[in-house]
């Protein structure tokens, strides 16, 4: 390869979870340290990072054919962009993306992408740069500082995953769990606050296995945590996300009751409410096991919405054990759901497993879960009308005086009146649909 011109300017384009959209935050500080900057909107930028995601359909050929546009648009302009692959899929197939795609210079994976900058210098010796190491710890002291302006921001606590679901790429791509230690995620909060964050999500794969010291040095979960988070002056709300129904701890349980701060809202996977399909996929829980998690949730608090995620046609999945799911839907009721039909990762158990559905039945199937998700959503939405509630003000609506925000139920909520993106301000519930509420203005509670 041609030694290249080091890039002035950067885009990511960040595929899938949350947990990418932070690494692809993270990397555009990375690169803001070396003063390269966002390329400006409509202009072909310098340096294109196609940060992926394995769960995708046919993830690799998407990336592929991605490659291929970013090239051809760049020529277009006049201009040959370095290309790098990050994400799950640089982890999981790095090598074969370097052999097949020469446009790519760069390869890096999830828990390498602090080590960036040196891959870079290696691009402008016209080297080509591959790291797919997993020292995950070793990536989140080797970051900037975190620069990120708005209301709303994420704080990875936790990565990878111990569970195999038979189904799932995530334990092979993120590697085992980790969790960051209790100071930095207290300190990087700050920062946040600093910045301008009013709420802030804590992720991770199973964000509630985070476990750690606090400043006693008491061992401390994801519950103790986030009353510690709660402290800080500034910060109004606190979410996490996705949490896994054996790693729940009573403590994590009771703080729904008890800290004002921690939105009444939890997602909670679930992927099918049959016990012969989760044993297949591994979930290692029960559909009533679940239920009777939610049940205690509810107890601790009585609002909270709940949303999941749901997997159809897994391998072997016959019409009853189908219904199962359908019924599991209905007794939890929840405000919100993902569903995807299943789709066979290479490299995981399910993959080679008997009894795979025709794509027909698959898409039925997943027409009737979505029809009756959709139904429970659009009930619960009508269910908030005539409530007063906080919504925390993200951007302006599409029509003039209109903005949009989040309740503390994670439901979008438009209303009018004079007012700026990060105002928390204090709204009625008045009309519900599938999608969103319309609210009326009651008063702003901070600015
Ligand atoms: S819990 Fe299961 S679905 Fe979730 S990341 Fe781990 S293996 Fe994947």
């Amino acid at each position: 390869m041609k030694p290249q011109t080091p890039p002035q300017t950067y885009r990511v384009k960040s595929f899938g979870c949350q947990m990418n959209v932070y690494d692809g935050e993270r990397m555009g500080e990375l690169l803001a340290e070396r003063g390269i900057v966002p390329a400006p909107e409509g202009e072909e930028a310098d340096l294109v990072i196609l940060n992926t995601c394995h769960i995708r359909e046919k993830a690799a050929e998407k990336v592929y054919s991605d490659i291929g546009r970013l090239v051809a648009a760049g020529k277009e302009a006049g201009k040959a962009p370095l290309v790098a692959v990050a994400g799950c899929v640089a982890q999981a197939e790095g090598e074969e993306i370097m052999a097949r795609a020469p446009a790519v210079s760069i390869v890096v994976g999830p828990q390498a992408y602090h080590r960036l900058p040196e891959m870079l210098d290696r691009a402008a010796q016209g080297e080509r740069a591959t790291d797919t190491d997993m020292p995950a710890i070793a990536k989140f002291d080797a970051l900037p500082a975190r620069r990120k302006r708005g209301p709303s921001a994420f704080l990875t606590v936790q990565e990878g995953c111990d569970k195999f679901c038979t189904y799932c790429v995530v334990p092979y791509t993120r590697g085992a769990e980790i969790s960051r230690p209790f100071s930095h995620l207290v300190a990087e909060a700050h920062k946040l606050v600093e910045a301008g964050a009013k709420e802030i999500t804590l992720l991770g794969q199973n964000v509630n296995a985070w476990a750690g010291e606090d400043e006693k040095g008491r061992t401390v979960g994801l519950g103790g945590l986030i009353r510690r988070l709660a402290q800080i002056d500034g910060l109004e709300r606190i979410r996490y996300t996705t949490s896994h129904p054996n790693d729940m701890e009573d403590e994590l349980i009771a703080a729904h009751g008890e800290v004002e701060k921690l939105m009444p809202y939890l997602h909670l996977p679930v992927q099918s409410g049959n016990d012969r399909v989760l044993k297949a996929m591994n979930r290692q829980h029960t559909a009533e096991s679940y239920l009777r998690l939610i049940e205690r949730f509810r107890a601790a608090r009585p609002d909270i919405a709940l949303s999941g995620d749901f997997i159809v046609g897994f391998p072997g999945e016959t019409e009853a054990e189908f219904a199962d799911t359908l019924s599991i839907v209905d007794e939890v009721r929840y405000a919100a759901c993902f569903s995807f039909k299943y789709s066979p990762r290479p490299g995981t158990p399910a993959a080679t497993m008997e009894g795979q559905i025709p794509p027909e039945i698959m898409d039925e199937r997943l027409q009737r879960l979505q029809q009756r998700i959709g139904q429970h959503q659009l009930a619960f939405n009508r269910a908030s009308v005539g409530k007063t509630c906080t919504v925390l003000v993200e951007r302006k609506g599409r029509h003039e005086g209109q903005w949009l925000g989040k309740s503390p139920w994670l439901q979008s909520v438009h209303f009018t009146g004079e007012h700026a993106i990060g105002d928390l301000v204090e709204v009625t519930l008045a009309e519900a649909g599938p999608n969103s509420l319309g609210g009326i203005l009651r008063q702003t509670v901070t600015v």
